[in-house]
């Protein structure tokens, strides 16, 4: 979005006191999560349970200089109050009117289970035929929507959200907001429907969303949906799919067979899909993205191989490998009996002879008596060796339960019986209710995560972003350089991360990872630097904007525009060569630069150049040489394109040493990571990175032993060593061996001694009272990842990069 804030006063007909003419970008209403102040304003939610008006002060902490909220409050700072009535309201007022702007096609997702999965799916395998925005995970509520549908803009051709309800009388409100073209109901089960009178009411609720959609593709196994469908949408196209014959969508095979296809009809069209998943659930929903896909025309062919790519996107349930070759699999999400056989059906998959069940009080039940018999009955088909029934209403009907039972008043209960450790071997299934928190058990039976990982801390990211941020203006964009596996440092997580916070552009040398970002669900611009002459097809494909540096790729780029009809004036980045001598065009090329643009389809989005010494105090005069060549070149460029495409040259080291020549955009790469060359700002950086691995073995070796690989290690004076299992396959390099590199036990550190090999290493830790399993650090704060790299001889850059992938990455919020 892009309003100012007398416009978004207007717009909700609210009070505006203070700046009329400040641009908001971004409504945050998680203080937490703000990220950056510019062009932001915190929202302060009101609800029944909580009110987000204590965290005004925390937002103002943060740099946020507009404030919208019911109540005025006295604020040191210069704040501008956008004072409202209601602060659900508001932002849903906002929302409608900023849907209105655009003319996208819409797809509006409802159901009680597999919402989420459906909207994911979908966005994964309609992405690259149009430009789709999304609702985040679970965005869906009465504050979600809106908050979602505020990302869209003007380049979205479609629009993908899923809506929730769990109350009568909220689906007016968010239909009021956001009216679907095509209306998409998924399975409808009992849960959330404690505040429901009937399965009836329930169900015409959640079909007020489709009022005014044109078409409506719903599960139709269940009868009364079905007919109630029928009934009060009868003039508009409906598409049902299920497994039962008389929907337009629906198996014609026997999916629990043998079979390695399912057969799917389609109207009168058959449609053979090789078959991977074998629950209900998973076939329901893939069925569902199936019937949007034919709606969309899209030929058979091409959804065969979209189903087949589809992931299983955090699926409700989750499996994990767990302590004692136990497997836990996790739905304590919500517990009804829809959801119970779903998962009772999810865990036929897995071959374990022996199954546990653990299993909580249903919160939602009415006639208790009744349920806990049919619960039972369910529970007791499906041959579970031991039951642990946790809650003191299903502990009353214990006797039903045929295997070995046990209760428990409450889940701690249940850890500190220590009855847990007993079980091995088997299938341990979680199907609890939230409030039981079994969640907990899932992290007590789970087996110790990996032993060396490469750790990465999501805040100090954001927080070096921002002490970045705060040496330049705040209108000043930001791309984000996540090439190379983000510097080593995961894939798309961090970009997932950083398009949460808004960051402006993405960064990638090849469209192989531009692609895999795509894949994952960032909508966020992203430019490739290396664009490969046999990637072009799909860098347009998947509307990636490549940098071009000469007129070999500019030709080749534009001939791929033309081969593929593409209308609209596609966005490229202009690299400009100005003393790093390594690609762009050079001076005396802009005439003919110029002209060349200025008959091709293409939109200059940027002007940019790369600085070779910004580290470098002593490279100071080269490196005014080059901005002064690249303010003089840029400029002669924006002069014949008559636009201002956005101009960028600073990297990290550029934005602390050179922020008087910010342009329009910076590109942050090394810093995110909590690196810098200036010892001032170094301070201020956080580390986001830490290496690290736990002792395996513990020797104690005599005078005359020898350690490693060709004795390189002769111990002179006895001494204990430690075995550590990372070695030069983890991209420790192998010349830090023979006591060059050293790790770090208890804030000291110690000697890597003898050879290092491919996957473990040795360490002399003399009298350290240290044991097995212990924590090593490779490299976080002792040492540092620079110390580690002087060990390498080389700098954090390629000490990131060559980390090798086996590594466990895992990411941390703190
Ligand atoms: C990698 C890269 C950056 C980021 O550099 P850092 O030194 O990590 O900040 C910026 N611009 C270009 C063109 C790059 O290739």
């Amino acid at each position: 979005m892009n309003y100012t804030t007398q416009q978004i006063a207007e717009i909700t007909g609210s009070k505006l006191i203070g700046k009329k003419d400040l641009l908001v970008k971004t409504i945050e209403f998680d203080s937490r999560n703000i990220f950056s102040s510019s062009n932001t304003a915190f929202l302060a939610i009101n609800t029944s349970k909580n009110s987000g008006e204590k965290y005004i002060q925390s937002a103002v902490e943060k740099g946020v200089n507009i404030i919208i909220s019911e109540h005025q409050f006295p604020q040191n700072q210069d704040i501008t109050w956008i004072i409202v009535e209601n602060s659900i309201q508001f932002i849903q007022k906002l929302a409608k009117f900023h849907l209105h702007q655009f003319s996208l096609k819409t797809i509006g997702i409802t159901g009680s289970n597999g919402k989420t999965i459906v909207k994911e799916w979908l966005y994964q395998s309609i992405f690259d035929e149009f430009i789709t925005v999304k609702s985040p995970k679970s965005f869906n509520s009465q504050i979600g929507l809106p908050i979602s549908i505020l990302e869209i803009n003007k380049t979205h051709e479609l629009g993908i959200f899923e809506v929730g309800i769990s109350r009568p009388g909220e689906m007016k409100i968010l239909e009021s907001i956001f009216s679907p073209e095509i209306g998409v109901l998924t399975h409808i089960g009992a849960a959330h429907s404690s505040n429901f009178e009937t399965e009836e009411q329930l169900i015409k609720e959640k079909l007020i969303l489709f009022k005014d959609s044109k078409t409506i593709i719903f599960n139709g196994d269940n009868e009364l949906i079905y007919n109630l469908i029928n009934d009060i949408y009868s003039s508009k196209n409906l598409i049902s799919y299920g497994f039962k014959n008389h929907n337009n969508l629906h198996l014609k095979n026997d999916w629990q067979g043998n079979s390695e296809e399912l057969v799917l009809e389609y109207f009168n069209e058959e449609i053979k899909i090789p078959i991977s998943q074998r629950d209900e659930a998973t076939l329901s929903n893939a069925m569902c993205v199936i019937a949007v896909l034919k709606e969309f025309k899209i030929d058979n062919a091409k959804i065969i191989e979209k189903i087949n790519a589809l992931k299983a996107v955090e699926m409700r349930l989750e499996s994990v490998n767990g302590l004692r070759n136990n497997l836990v699999i996790n739905d304590s999400y919500n517990l009804d009996m829809d959801s119970l056989k779903i998962a009772f059906q999810f865990i036929h998959q897995y071959n374990k002879p022996k199954k546990t069940l653990i299993i909580t009080d249903f919160v939602e039940g009415k006639d208790s008596e009744k349920l806990y018999h049919a619960v039972a009955e369910l529970t007791n088909q499906q041959d579970f060796s031991k039951i642990f029934l946790i809650g003191d209403e299903i502990s009353n009907f214990e006797i039903l339960f045929n295997s070995q039972t046990y209760t428990f008043s409450n889940t701690k209960e249940l850890i500190e019986s220590t009855q847990l450790n007993q079980i091995e071997d088997e299938l341990i299934l979680l199907k609890g209710a939230r409030k039981f928190e079994i969640d907990r058990l899932k992290t007590f039976l789970e087996l110790q995560k990996h032993d060396t990982v490469l750790e990465v801390n999501l805040n100090a990211i954001i927080h070096n972003i921002n002490i970045h941020k705060s040496l330049l203006k705040p209108e000043t964009k930001m791309m984000a350089m996540v090439k190379a596996y983000s510097y080593g440092l995961g894939g798309y997580e961090i970009a997932e991360f950083l398009q949460h916070h808004h960051i402006d552009y993405l960064g990638v040398a090849y469209a192989d990872e531009g692609i895999d970002l795509r894949k994952n669900g960032i909508t966020t611009p992203i430019m490739v630097m290396n664009p490969e002459q046999h990637s072009y097809n799909s860098i347009i494909d998947y509307n990636l904007e490549p940098e071009i540096y000469s007129f070999r790729v500019l030709q080749l780029f534009n001939e791929q525009l033309l081969h593929k009809g593409i209308q609209r004036k596609y966005p490229i980045h202009i690299k400009l060569e100005t003393g790093m001598h390594r690609l762009g065009f050079k001076g005396d090329e802009l005439d003919d630069l110029i002209q060349k643009l200025n008959k091709m389809n293409v939109k200059v989005e940027s002007i940019f150049s790369h600085l070779s010494s910004a580290d470098d105090p002593v490279g100071k005069e080269y490196t005014l040489d080059q901005i002064k060549i690249f303010t003089v070149n840029s400029e002669k460029l924006i002069k014949g394109l008559q636009y201002h495409p956005i101009r960028h040259i600073l990297n990290s080291s550029g934005i602390v040493s050179y922020a008087d020549f910010q342009f329009d955009m910076v590109r942050i790469g090394i810093g995110m990571v909590g690196i810098s060359s200036d010892p001032k700002i170094k301070k201020q950086l956080r580390n986001a990175v830490s290496f690290k691995t736990v002792i395996s073995q513990i020797s104690e070796v005599e005078n005359g032993d020898s350690v490693g690989y060709n004795r390189k290690f002769l111990v002179q004076n006895r001494t204990k060593i430690a075995t550590i299992p990372v070695g030069y396959a983890d991209g420790i390099p192998r010349m830090i061996g023979n006591e060059v590199g050293k790790v770090g036990i208890h804030q000291k550190l110690f000697p890597i001694i003898g050879n290092i090999c491919m996957d473990m290493m040795m360490i002399n830790i003399e009298n350290e009272p240290v044991n097995e399993g212990e924590e090593v650090i490779i490299f976080n704060d002792k040492p540092s990842l620079e110390e580690f790299s002087i060990y390498c001889n080389t700098i954090p850059y390629e000490v990131l990069t060559s980390i090798s992938r086996r590594v466990k990455r895992i990411y941390i919020k703190d």
